[in-house]
């Protein structure tokens, strides 16, 4: 039975900043998807900080107009709320004022494949927040790449064959078809920049679906950097591919990833619990574990991947490296360089100050001088 997984997300408002969602909120947006519930065989509804994700099932393959439109509404019904409520940031990611066929684009987060359901389909949804899809460059790397935290790379056919990894090029609007083993070294080189390249999908030899992530905004708005997105993803485990825990102990390394307070900082991506909020502890980057069965397209679950008592450890030391990191304040590496600030009209109204007061050094020819990743961002 071909069955299709989509995860929808976006940030419609949270309580008092960038929170989480009011109760409110959440129920508009579960009212509105279960008054459409005949389009799908099964849905979940929760929120990862101020994101709400809605988890669903159905057969009308990806880019379905009809489930998109659901999504949709179901997040113009959220922003409704939100407004009444006074939320702050109500309807921040819904880009434009009506439905055009596609939620891609619109500003809500799109991840979904179509599939052929095992007899026990098993998958996990990774949510993020305070962060960007190249979030997942690194524990994708663990996933697919690295033996040393993959043993499955090793003893399990399928992944020994190596994998096929769509990476796609947030500035110039592209994407590469690689392939595991013989492009190791090319998606090593570009996940080094997880600010610029991005991993889209992971297929096995086979071109069986093994992982989507949300990068369609980024690619619609292409051309110039528009900004951090949250990401999400979902990740099929078991038999031919990963196991459920080595697609989740990638995540007990805390990497630094971007985004954090204004968007502006690099901070370490700390394993949460269901439906946590983010943290006004400078908003530390947070990811959440949604482990889901799936059998004719029914959902058992969500498991709370990052709930057992090992990760409390796991998200002591990310708690420490945040701090280290923010210790020392406002300087880089702990901000990111100016062509990645979110909000950079600040920084450019100071350095036309600084600019003012520069002079050239005598004697010194600077026109040849290159233009780098710490001059103004355009
Ligand atoms: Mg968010």
């Amino acid at each position: 039975m071909k069955i299709t997984v989509s995860v929808i997300k976006a940030d419609v408002g949270g309580i008092g900043g960038h929170t989480r969602p009011s109760d409110g909120l959440i129920d508009a947006v579960k009212k509105t998807v279960e008054a459409s519930a005949d389009l799908l065989i099964d849905h979940y509804i929760g929120y990862c900080g101020d994101d709400v994700h809605i988890v669903m099932s159905h057969t009308r393959g990806v880019d379905n107009n009809e489930i998109h439109k659901m999504a949709w509404d179901a997040f113009m019904a959220g922003t409704k709320v939100a407004q009444e409520e006074g939320l702050y940031g109500a309807g921040q990611d819904l880009l434009k004022d009506s439905f055009s066929g596609n939620i891609k684009g619109m500003g809500p987060g799109v991840a979904e494949m179509e599939f052929e359901e095992r007899p026990n389909e098993a998958f996990t949804v990774f949510a993020a927040d305070k962060t960007e899809p190249g979030a997942f460059n690194y524990p994708f790397y663990r996933m697919f790449v690295d033996a040393l935290s993959n043993t499955g790379l090793i003893i399990n056919k399928s992944l020994a064959r190596g994998v096929n990894i769509n990476i796609m090029d947030v500035e110039k609007a592209q994407i590469a078809e690689l392939s595991l083993w013989e492009d190791k070294p090319s998606i090593e080189a570009a996940l080094m920049y997880p600010g610029r390249y991005v991993v889209s999908t992971v297929t096995t030899k086979d071109g069986e679906p093994i992982v989507a992530s949300s990068t369609d905004r980024l690619h619609n708005i292409a051309g110039t950097y528009v900004g951090k997105d949250d990401p999400i993803c979902v990740v099929r485990t078991q038999k031919n591919f990963p196991a459920t825990e080595e697609v989740g102990s990638v995540f007990n390394n805390p990497h630094y990833v971007a985004g954090n307070t204004r968007g502006s900082h690099n901070m370490p991506l700390m394993p949460v619990k269901l439906n946590s909020p983010a943290s006004i502890n400078f908003c530390i980057p947070i990811v959440q574990a949604l482990v889901f069965s799936m059998h004719n397209g029914k959902f058992v679950g969500p498991f709370d991947g990052f709930s057992t008592p090992d990760w409390d450890y796991i998200r002591e030391i990310a708690t420490k490296k945040a701090l280290a990191m923010r210790s020392q304040g406002f300087v880089h590496p702990a901000t990111l360089v100016p062509s990645e600030l979110e909000y950079a009209e600040g920084y450019k109204d100071r350095m036309k100050v600084l600019e003012t007061k520069m002079k050239p050094l005598e004697g010194n020819d600077v026109s040849g001088a290159r233009k780098g990743n710490y001059e103004d961002p355009d």
